[in-house]
């Protein structure tokens, strides 16, 4: 079908316009046209098999689902099953490796001590120099607030150079709320994640998106940018947009701030480069913050060859053509992303807006889900009004 004759048009194929459009084809039974500018379906979330050596491979970064929302968790279900791998996190500083986020292992294994696990809040609370409930001094930058959270030792170890190669900045120079806690686990579990479901899609997340997708109502049109077919659709078109607004609305307001990241990957001759799927890299003297080994994360394949593809992170500097990966949400920018909400309302009052570019939040793939469910269904009922 051609744009001009729309009824349902969704922009952008990632997590939460392929939901949109399921829910669309599927519940309103209405054709719905998908259009993202890139070559491939997922945003975000996109999986691919290396044509190298098979290995699934994450475009952007190791994507681990986990939930403990009861109605995102049975919607998924419809589209893939999950192995049962819990992820587990490594971090690497001087020449050691140590579990993360901070647990009686990681302690104990750095202060070279057996500290039992009701011995551990007295320990950090020395550490910390904590003496009373109340601080006289409340802590002024990142620093001062991680230090009083969790010791100078452990703080240098693995918040300070992670943080600072993170934002660009020293975390003297960061305001202290980008951190209201620093866990630390008093007993030995090191899983990452706390949710009650976990794990990885079975066929991967290709797999997902292809199943989302998979209903004759949906047509996709790849490498289509929005703006190059706005002229062409109708006034009574439904646009769900799952863009950036600032860039919607030509930046008229100035941009909204992004972090993004550039991802080294190569094809490495062992089988096992580094033993487990994602290793954090600590010290500053590395530039890259996280390691990607991503055969590690389906060990119910096997060994998956005699070579390994790795994928190195580095935080990047956002501007205008590079990938938006994370919000920077102070208030003067969440200031900023609301009046391009009222503009965009304004310039295209039936457009819907959601995901996370067009929240301008950081959302897991669970709150992306239960955002688009949620967006969805206020959409639906108010047509039946
Ligand atoms: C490095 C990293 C690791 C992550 N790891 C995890 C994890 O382990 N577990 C987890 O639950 N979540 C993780 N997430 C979060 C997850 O990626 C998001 O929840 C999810 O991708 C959000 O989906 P979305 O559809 O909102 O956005 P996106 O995936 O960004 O999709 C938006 C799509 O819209 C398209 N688009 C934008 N503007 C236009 C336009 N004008 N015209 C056409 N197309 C357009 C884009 O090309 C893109 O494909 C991670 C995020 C990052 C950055």
């Amino acid at each position: 079908m051609e744009f001009e004759r729309l009824e349902y048009l969704v922009v952008g194929a990632g997590l939460w316009g392929s939901v949109i459009a399921e829910r669309i084809a599927t519940v309103l039974e209405k054709p719905v046209r998908v259009i993202d500018r890139r070559s491939h379906v997922g945003g975000n979330c996109h999986s691919y098999r290396d044509p190298r050596t098979g290995i699934e491979c994450h475009a952007y970064g190791t994507h681990i689902f986990h939930t403990a929302i009861p109605e995102v968790w049975d919607y998924i279900g419809n589209f893939t099953d999950f192995t049962t791998y819990r992820h587990k996190v490594l971090t690497e500083y001087k020449g050691h490796v140590y579990p993360m986020p901070i647990s009686l292992a990681t302690i104990n294994n750095f202060y070279d001590i057996n500290l039992k696990p009701w011995e551990v809040e007295a320990f950090i609370a020395k550490e910390s120099g904590r003496t009373g409930n109340v601080s006289e001094n409340p802590p002024s930058n990142l620093e001062e607030k991680a230090i009083s959270l969790i010791g100078r030792p452990l703080y240098e170890a693995f918040i300070k150079g992670y943080t600072q190669k993170q934002w660009e900045k020293d975390p003297k120079e960061l305001p202290p709320e980008i951190i209201t806690r620093l866990p630390v686990r008093t007993n030995y579990n090191i899983d990452y994640f706390n949710d009650p479901w976990q794990g990885m899609p079975v066929k991967g997340y290709a797999a997902i998106f292809n199943r989302l997708l998979d209903d004759e109502k949906i047509e996709v049109s790849l490498g289509v940018d929005f703006k190059s077919i706005a002229s062409k659709i109708s006034k009574t078109c439904r646009i769900f947009y799952s863009g950036t607004l600032d860039e919607l609305c030509d930046y008229k307001f100035g941009p909204l701030e992004w972090r993004s990241l550039r991802f080294e990957q190569s094809v490495e001759p062992h089988p096992d480069v580094q033993g487990t799927s994602v290793l954090n890299n600590a010290d500053l003297e590395t530039p890259w913050t996280r390691t990607h080994e991503f055969k590690h994360l389906h060990p119910e394949r096997g060994p998956q060859g005699e070579s390994s593809v790795v994928s190195k992170e580095f935080p990047d500097s956002f501007e205008i053509g590079k990938i938006p990966y994370y919000p920077i949400e102070t208030q003067e920018n969440k200031n900023l992303h609301k009046k391009y909400k009222d503009m965009v309302a304004e310039t295209y009052p039936s457009m819907i807006v959601g995901g996370r570019l067009g929240d301008y939040k950081y959302f897991d793939m669970d709150r992306t889900i239960e955002n688009a469910l949620h967006a969805f269904e206020k959409f639906a009922k108010d047509l039946t009004r």
